[in-house]
């Protein structure tokens, strides 16, 4: 049976959070307007107070009953406030997540304290991941991993302490030998080459890392060196995305639903009213927009927080994540290109945050994999296809 029954302390803290959101939301135009800014002394302030509070009411960031879970529903919530801007000040990022799914209990203790991105995509490759060309090499001399190659879209490459980077121990061996290596940023051979200017999420950073000769110690391997079989060898590295794709759903979900709650509010100002007890057709064609809006949000919620509580039960969720972050893909973009409609021009305006979101929440279904790179493989296990049947 699914249960999401949220603890009296996830509720104090989602509410906390909301309160939160009041300022992240007051500095968010900023940001937008002034990307790779870093952020501003008297911002860092305000947001580490507010990361204080938020600790104190959840009681510790030690891994607990049902992290997964209050994650994504507290993750939803900040996002509403705005997806990134609070991630300025971030100690904790896709490559951690990656980190507590795969790594030994050593490598948490090491790694878990630095900001880790997450580094897959490549100039020659971004979905077929598969196709990883940069190399890891063991030097038997010093039992050390010399990695070389280029790894673009790094989220937060800039900002972050060190990288999560796949590379192939021998690609002749296809997906088996893929890896996870984590890379310090201040290893020699790791340099960040360019910054991206974006359509939204400006507040985030996105950079290129190239690594030439880059150095890294034995242990910084994630999972086994054992290029296993062609078919299995790849899921290490796969089972990351399990633990990444439900934190991006909930994040665009956020925005999704920071839209349809403030197009609400306006339309209920201007004498709107939605209720939901009519019959569908006594309702006006805006009131049945807004209630389709609603009533799509909360299925992908609910994907979602089923495949967060299936990670907390060390469940496999490949599938359900995949279908979680497949919908609110599609949902959100819907949702906040129909509350920049409904708003008329002032949704289209630089005055209200509208705009902003329609731009942010693009990007929810495009990395950790795509809207159709999801659908593939919801298809796939629904199906029973093999990855080399359907793709
Ligand atoms: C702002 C931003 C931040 C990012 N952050 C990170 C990050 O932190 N780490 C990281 O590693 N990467 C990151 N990425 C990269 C992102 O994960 C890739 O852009 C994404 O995986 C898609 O790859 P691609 O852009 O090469 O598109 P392609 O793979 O070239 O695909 C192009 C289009 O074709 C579609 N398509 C591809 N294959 C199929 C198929 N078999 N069937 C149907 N349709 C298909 C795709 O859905 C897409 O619409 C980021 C990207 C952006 C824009």
């Amino acid at each position: 049976m699914i249960d999401f029954s949220i603890a009296p302390k996830t509720l104090k803290a989602l509410q906390l959070q909301r309160e939160n959101n009041k300022f992240v939301r007051s500095i968010a135009r900023y940001y937008d307007e002034n990307e790779h800014t870093d952020a501003r002394p008297e911002d860092q302030e305000q947001l580490k107070k507010n990361a204080a509070a938020m600790l104190k009411v959840l009681g510790g960031p030690e891994p607990g009953e049902g992290q997964f879970l209050t994650n994504i529903m507290l993750g939803e919530i900040r996002s509403m406030g705005d997806p990134v801007t609070a991630g300025m000040i971030a100690t904790q990022g896709l490559g951690n997540a990656a980190i507590r799914a795969v790594a030994t209990p050593e490598q948490r203790e090491r790694f878990d304290k630095l900001y880790c991105s997450m580094a897959i995509t490549e100039p020659g490759f971004g979905s077929d991941t598969s196709a990883v060309a940069t190399t890891a090499k063991l030097d038997p001399a010093t039992n050390e991993w010399i990695l070389n190659g280029e790894k673009i879209f790094v989220t937060s490459g800039k900002r972050c302490d060190a990288i999560v980077a796949w590379a192939t121990l021998d690609k002749s061996k296809g997906r088996a030998a893929i890896k996870s290596f984590i890379v310090e940023k201040d290893r020699p051979g790791c340099t960040l080459t360019k910054l991206e200017h974006k359509l939204g999420i400006r507040a985030s950073d996105t950079a290129s890392i190239v690594f030439e000769d880059c150095r890294i110690p034995y242990d910084n391997i994630l999972g086994s060196p054992e290029i296993k079989e062609a078919k299995t060898g790849q899921v290490g590295v796969l089972a990351t995305f399990d633990a990444t794709r439900p934190g991006v759903a909930s994040q665009g979900i956020g925005v999704g639903r920071a839209a349809l709650e403030f197009t609400k509010e306006k339309l209920e100002e201007l004498g709107y009213t939605f209720p939901y007890d009519k019959g569908i057709h006594s309702l006006s064609a805006v009131q049945k927009e807004i209630l389709n809006m609603e009533a799509n949000l909360d299925a992908a919620r609910y994907l979602v927080w089923q495949s967060a509580s299936m990670l907390d039960k060390a469940q496999r969720n490949s599938l359900e994540s995949s279908m979680g972050k497949a919908k609110a893909g599609r949902v959100i973009g819907d949702v906040c290109q129909k509350c920049v409609a409904i708003l008329g021009p002032l949704g289209y305006s630089r005055d209200w945050l509208v705009e902003k979101w329609m731009r942010d929440c693009k990007i929810n279904d495009i990395y950790e994999g795509t809207g159709q790179i999801q659908m593939l493989v919801v298809c796939r296990q629904v199906l029973g296809f093999k990855r080399d049947q359907l793709k």
